[in-house]
């Protein structure tokens, strides 16, 4: 049955809290609160007023958070459905308040080249700023945050939980961080003071303002670049190419770690073309030394099409490093080697992976063993927060 985002983001669902909540109590949660975010602003649960918007005419504002801008009008919401306006104010609804939280490795984000092998202390709210029609995670991303259940969690307590889990780091994931983006701020300048620093997992659906911003709270970013293509983009995610590009030249800018993820889906965004000159503009415009993942699509939420051909994403990987990519990996598929970190200088395994799982890890004060080329990233806790590291 095909479901149109206004008809899910308008009704209650029980499939969404069914699948959301119980990874919330599994890990510990304390269940729905109706109490506010205890000393952090917020009187009712989840609600504190939003960074990044302008007042504008008869009581409207004008959201300038992400990229799509929404003009809205008093007690209407944005395209997010998680922000809403109160009487000439903006506010985010989903502050402090995860639908879900759940302790991951973090090759599973995928971030590879940040503190491999350690554990990330994951959360997530309801919402998102596009609509990808092959979404993971479409049972939260696409509901309001009234339809689902959620703890109350202030960012502080998000920190002490990672500890108290023994994750080196917090992990905005599975639905769009940049629509939480107070609690996440908040979050990773809670985790600052303790060296715990919170990753997130994007779209780099994001405006320049709010993303520089958060460069100097956060220790890393993964971006999900979803295509090359502005139709890719409009047709199949209802958001645009070239504003995730900027965010990526910020992000190398700003000298933040951080590392790019392409999901191959069959016959739309996986030809040798397409590949090629996405993986040419990635070792050209920000560097050879960003990471790029490409991973393997299976059907999902209204995309039904067969999964990507494991031969696909071979060539995927091989036209990559063909076009000057020193690290470039694949993802949900079974290749030998091909998710290992290999040293582009001497040939040297440096990192063995299996699935998720770090098997070994060689690289000895961040360079090659053998050779003794710097291998780009961050290798101990120490450096989390590293800036300029890709040279
Ligand atoms: S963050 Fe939400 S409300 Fe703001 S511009 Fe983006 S979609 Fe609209």
């Amino acid at each position: 049955m095909a479901f149109s985002r206004r008809r899910m983001m308008a009704a209650g669902c029980s499939l969404a809290a069914a699948t959301a909540l119980p990874a919330a109590l599994a890990e510990g949660g304390k269940g729905a609160s109706g109490k506010g975010v205890s000393g952090e602003g917020a009187g009712e649960a989840g609600v504190k007023e939003a960074s990044h918007w302008e007042a504008l005419d008869k009581k409207r504002v004008k959201c300038t958070l992400c990229p799509r801008e929404c003009e809205v009008a008093d007690m209407e919401r944005g395209y997010c459905g998680v922000r809403e306006n109160r009487g000439g104010k903006y506010y985010t609804l989903v502050y402090g308040t995860p639908c879900t939280t759940h302790n991951d490795p973090i090759e599973k984000k995928p971030l590879f080249h940040y503190l491999p092998g350690s554990k990330a202390f994951s959360i997530a709210t309801a919402g998102c700023n596009m609509e990808c029609l092959f979404c993971q995670n479409w049972n939260i991303s696409q509901f309001r945050p009234e339809q689902l259940e959620t703890i109350d969690l202030p960012p502080k307590e998000v920190v002490a939980r990672a500890v108290e889990a023994g994750s080196a780091v917090v992990a905005h994931t599975y639905n769009e961080p940049v629509i939480f983006y107070e609690y996440m701020y908040d979050c990773a300048v809670a985790g600052r003071k303790v060296n715990v620093p919170s990753v997130m997992i994007s779209n780099g659906y994001i405006r320049e303002k709010p993303m520089r911003e958060l460069t100097e709270v956060l220790g890393a970013v993964k971006v999900d670049l979803k295509a090359f293509t502005e139709k890719f983009y409009r047709e199949t995610c209802h958001g645009h190419l070239q504003p995730v590009l900027d965010t990526l030249k910020v992000l190398r800018s700003a000298g933040i770690w951080f590392e790019i993820v392409v999901l191959l889906v069959t016959g739309l965004n996986d030809s040798a073309d397409e590949v090629k000159r996405l993986a040419g503009w990635v070792a050209g415009e920000l560097s050879p030394d960003v990471p790029l993942h490409f991973s393997r699509y299976s059907p999902y939420y209204k995309l039904q099409l067969p999964p990507t051909p494991v031969r696909t994403v071979e060539r995927a990987y091989d036209l990559a490093k063909k076009e000057g990519c020193n690290y470039v990996y694949v993802g949900n598929v079974s290749l030998p080697g091909k998710a290992n970190t290999v040293c582009p200088g001497c040939g040297e395994v440096l990192i063995e992976r299996l699935g998720f799982l770090v098997r070994s890890n060689r690289i000895k004060d961040g360079k090659c063993p053998k050779c003794g080329r710097v291998i780009p990233g961050v290798w101990k806790t120490e450096d989390a927060f590293k800036r300029g590291i890709i040279a």
